[in-house]
């Protein structure tokens, strides 16, 4: 899977810093820092007394363990996910607070690609197995939608109708867009060992990007260590 962050939200501090003094220690346009501007206006809480929460990663541990989690719905990420199962996509698209935008079946062509193997059969036979039968599968799709196309039926159409002899395992690409929370809920979820081993793994590569803009608003979450082995900070 490739999974790449192409949007997230920058913040203008300029009025904060002109109207209340409140100057963000972390990077000026990052969604850590509106978090905390946002939170420090609902108090006017911009001096700081506090040493627990003088600082922005104290200050958004409070925010997380006060579950305080509406000032992490003003930043967004969106990423490019590529090259993950159809299986992952009815299992993100639970997730009723992220935004999407999928490849579409009915458009698309979907021969010459290469099935989404679930790490449990990666490296094992079962691996070249689904191989060539995602091969037999995409044969029948050609077939059919080919015969269709020649009896004049429409070429969304025939895809459309085509696409039942495609496997679970048939690739997709999307662009999902969330807000700091919704992505919270997503790992809190996706990010367990009780989860699906493909969506445990687009979780963890979720995780890493959101931590690299965000570390703050995901500092209670550790990503897969080892194989397949989680664990959520404390
Ligand atoms: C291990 C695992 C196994 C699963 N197995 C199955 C299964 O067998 N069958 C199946 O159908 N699904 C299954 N699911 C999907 C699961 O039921 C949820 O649909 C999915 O995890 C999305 O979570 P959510 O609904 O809590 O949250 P989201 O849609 O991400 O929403 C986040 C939170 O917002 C709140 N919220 C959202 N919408 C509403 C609402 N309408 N009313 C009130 N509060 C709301 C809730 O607090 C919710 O937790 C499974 C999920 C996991 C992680």
């Amino acid at each position: 899977m490739n999974v790449t962050l192409i949007a997230s939200t920058e913040f203008r501090s300029g009025v904060f810093e002109d109207e209340t003094g409140f100057v963000s220690e972390v990077a000026a346009t990052g969604a850590d820092a509106l978090a905390e501007a946002a939170g420090r206006q609902c108090y006017e809480a911009w001096e700081r007394r506090n040493p627990a929460t003088a600082h922005n990663r104290g200050y958004l541990a409070n925010i997380i363990n006060h579950q305080h989690f509406s000032v992490l719905e003003h930043s967004s990420a969106t990423f490019l996910i590529q090259g993950v199962s159809r299986t992952l996509l009815a299992e993100l698209t639970r997730h009723r607070h992220l935004s999407f935008s999928v490849q579409s079946q009915r458009y698309v062509d979907e021969t010459c690609r290469q099935p989404v193997t679930p790490p449990a059969l990666r490296g094992t036979p079962y691996e070249t197995y689904l191989a060539n039968f995602s091969v037999i599968a995409e044969d029948w799709y050609v077939a059919v939608r080919n015969d269709l196309a020649r009896k004049g039926v429409p070429r969304k159409k025939a895809r459309e109708a085509a696409r039942a002899f495609l496997l679970n395992s048939q690739p997709v690409s999307m662009v999902v867009t969330g807000n700091l929370r919704a992505w919270r809920e997503v790992l809190s979820k996706r990010l367990h060992e009780a989860a699906d081993a493909e969506i445990q793994e687009l979780a963890n590569e979720i995780l890493t990007r959101l931590k690299d803009i965000a570390p703050g608003s995901f500092q209670d979450f550790e990503g897969l260590i080892g194989n397949d082995v989680i664990r959520r900070a404390a």
